[in-house]
Order: structure tokens, then C-alpha cells, then sequence
């Protein structure tokens, strides 16, 4: 039997690496599925360049929460390039103390966001939710349905019950590092579905052994989901594999199959 990819990244900042294209390079080499997210649409022509000879790293259009305030305007140009991929992010809300007063804007950009997708259809979307899970499961629910958008959400560390609510409502929870080294990851990982589980590093965001993560380090992000939801490494590598199969079947994306 051929393995597909080794493992998947559903979320990185490739762009924000030192140097983009030996990034992308490794991806391939590795067979690492990975997400580059964007966070401003500006960055989407070279994101779009650097990854047109990969069969493993996918660009997604985005519009950072964080820089939603100061760059509204662009969710424009997000509407306009969307239908140039199946993957958009990195969107979403974030309602911690530095940035809750521009929430009113945030959920104008995000919704916008999710209202193009819903129309485009068979869009994954990779979205950020600090102190704003409810908040985003509600836009979802305005301006979206499960047979044309498939939302994961992407670090998540809202409550476990509203994890719930969201799993019900056909979301998917990308896990990295540092959610398996805090308290309220680890219940939420113990607690979602196995059908909804996926793997991602928010690299450059996150660390391993004392230096910034890359896709290839989603490996290592099984074998600690396996050993918490006391499941063999095989059984856990299979299972993410074929989440990340549908979602990327969803997408209309298909892993290359290995040569050898
Ligand atoms: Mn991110």
C-alpha cells in the first residue's frame, strides 16, 4: 500500500518563514500536506507563486482578525480572489482584551468572508476563535451550511462544551503543540469525536524542543493524541488521515499518491 502524505499541517503561516520556498520545499520532500495560511489578501499573488509547483502545499486566501480594524477594506479583494481557492484563512473573531472593542468590525470582515464561501461553495475554511467561540459559531450559523463550508477551527481553547456545540454543527479542531501542553487542551482533545480530529502547527507561532515548529512536526502531534485518547499511534495516525481526507475531498483536493 502507498502512503499518501506523512502528515498534515492545516495550518501554517508559510510566509512568515525566514525563506518561503525551502519551507515548501521540505513539505514536498516530506509529503506534509500543509494549509499556508495568509493573514492579508495582499499576501495571496506570492503565496500563489511560490506554491504553484507543489502537489503538498496548499494556499488559502485570508483576512487576519487581528488586522481586520486596520484593514477592512480588503475583505473586498478576499471576495474577489476566493474563488481562486478552495481553503480560506486565516479568518475568524478574536475577542481578547487587545482587540474586543474592534469586534463590531471583525464580525463585518468575518462575515463577509463566510458569506462568500457559502456562495462559492465546497470552501474549508481555517478560523481563529480566541474568546470568541460562541461568537463564531453564530456567524457560521447565519451565513453558512455544511454542504457548501466546512469550518475548522483552528486553536481552539473556547470551553469544551462549546467545542461540542460546534462538532455538532460539522466543525473540525486543528490541534498543535502548545494545545497539547495546556490544561484546557488536553480536556478538549479527550472530549471531541475522533471524526473531527486534525493536526496543524501555526508555525511560526508555536515551539518544539526550544525552537520554532514546522509542518514536519505534526508527526510528533499524533503520537501525544494517541497516547490521550489511549489509542495505539497507528489507529490515531489512521484516523487523522482520514479526517484530513474528507476535508480535503470537501475541498475538491487530492493527495498525490507516493511513487514509490
Ligand atoms: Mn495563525
Amino acid at each position: 500500500m502507498t502512503i499518501a502524505a506523512n502528515g498534515f499541517d492545516f495550518h501554517c503561516h508559510v510566509d512568515l518563514f525566514p525563506d518561503p520556498p525551502a519551507l515548501i520545499a521540505h513539505c514536498d520532500c516530506n509529503r506534509i500536506v500543509t494549509i499556508a495560511v495568509t493573514t492579508t489578501p495582499k499576501a495571496w499573488t506570492q503565496n500563489r507563486r511560490w506554491t504553484k509547483c507543489s502537489s503538498f502545499v496548499i494556499p488559502a486566501i485570508g483576512l487576519h482578525p487581528e488586522l481586520a480594524d486596520k484593514r477592512h477594506a480588503e475583505i473586498a479583494l478576499v471576495e474577489q480572489l476566493m474563488p481562486e481557492t478552495p481553503f480560506v484563512g486565516e479568518i475568524g473573531l478574536d475577542g481578547s482584551p487587545p482587540h474586543r472593542n474592534t469586534l463590531p468590525i471583525q464580525k463585518e470582515v468575518f462575515s463577509r468572508a463566510l458569506q462568500s464561501a457559502q456562495r462559492l461553495g465546497a470552501r474549508v475554511l481555517t478560523i481563529h476563535s480566541r474568546r470568541a467561540g460562541r461568537e463564531v459559531l453564530a456567524s457560521l450559523a447565519e451565513h453558512t451550511t455544511a454542504v457548501r463550508v466546512l469550518p475548522i477551527l483552528h486553536w481552539f481553547s473556547d470551553s469544551v462544551a462549546t467545542a461540542i456545540e460546534a462538532a455538532r454543527f460539522g466543525c473540525y479542531f486543528s490541534i498543535n503543540h502548545r494545545m497539547l501542553a495546556a490544561d484546557t487542551g488536553v480536556s478538549l482533545i479527550k472530549s471531541l469525536p475522533a471524526d473531527r480530529l486534525l493536526t496543524e502547527t501555526d508555525a511560526p507561532f508555536t515551539e518544539i524542543e526550544n525552537r520554532k515548529s514546522e509542518p514536519r512536526d505534526v508527526t510528533a502531534i499524533i503520537s501525544r493524541l494517541a497516547q490521550l485518547r489511549n489509542l495505539p499511534i497507528e489507529d490515531m495516525k489512521r484516523t487523522v488521515t482520514a479526517n484530513a481526507e474528507r476535508v480535503l475531498a470537501f475541498a475538491g483536493v487530492s493527495i498525490p499518491v507516493a511513487d514509490n
